[in-house]
Parts: structure tokens; sequence; C-alpha cells
């Protein structure tokens, strides 16, 4: 892990702010069929408690969320996937948005 000797959070908080993202997730999953707008709530929250603990979201978490506007995505409702050229091909459909990643 790069950046380990300055301004490293407490472990124990660390831990907490890492169980509260993936809870965040879980809540975004949960109410998107009810209340989207309320996901796109959950992900904004889950992506402030990255940033100050300096965290990075794990790439399955991180591709649920458009690059450009930040919105959870749902693949077949509101994102399109598609493999093309061994990458697999996000396109966010609220704001028409491509977001491409190497297919591993
Ligand atoms: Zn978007």
């Amino acid at each position: 892990m790069p950046h380990k000797k300055y301004h490293k959070k407490p472990e124990k908080q660390v831990r907490i702010a890492k169980a509260r993202i993936k809870f965040l997730f879980d809540e975004a999953k949960e109410s998107f069929r009810k209340d989207s707008k309320l996901s796109d709530k959950y992900i904004k929250l889950a992506r402030r408690i990255a940033m100050r603990y300096k965290l990075r979201l794990p790439s399955e978490l991180k591709k649920r969320i458009c690059k450009n506007c930040h919105k959870f995505l749902v693949p077949g409702i509101n994102c399109r996937v598609r493999i093309h050229k061994h990458r697999i091909i996000y396109f966010c459909m609220s704001c028409r948005h491509y977001m491409r990643y190497p297919v591993k």
C-alpha cells in the first residue's frame, strides 16, 4: 500500500469506514427499485467516506458508479454493459457516458 507513512487513520476507524461503505452500497441496491434517487444519495455518502479516509473503492463497487454523473448504475436498468475487444464497456443511460474496463 502506498502512502503508508503519512496521514494514516487509525485502523479501527478505517475498518468502520469500509464497513459503512459496503453497507451503503447494499442499501443503494436495496432501495434502487423503490427510489433510485435514494440510491444516488447512498452512493454519494459512500464516496465521501472513501475520500475522507483515502480509501479506494473496490473495483466491483467502482463500476457501479458513473464516473461522469456519479449515479448508481444497475445493468439493464440505467446502464448497458457490453464486452468489446477484451473490454467491458459500461454505458450510463442518464448522462450517456461510456466507461471502459479491461477484462481480467
Ligand atoms: Zn452518468
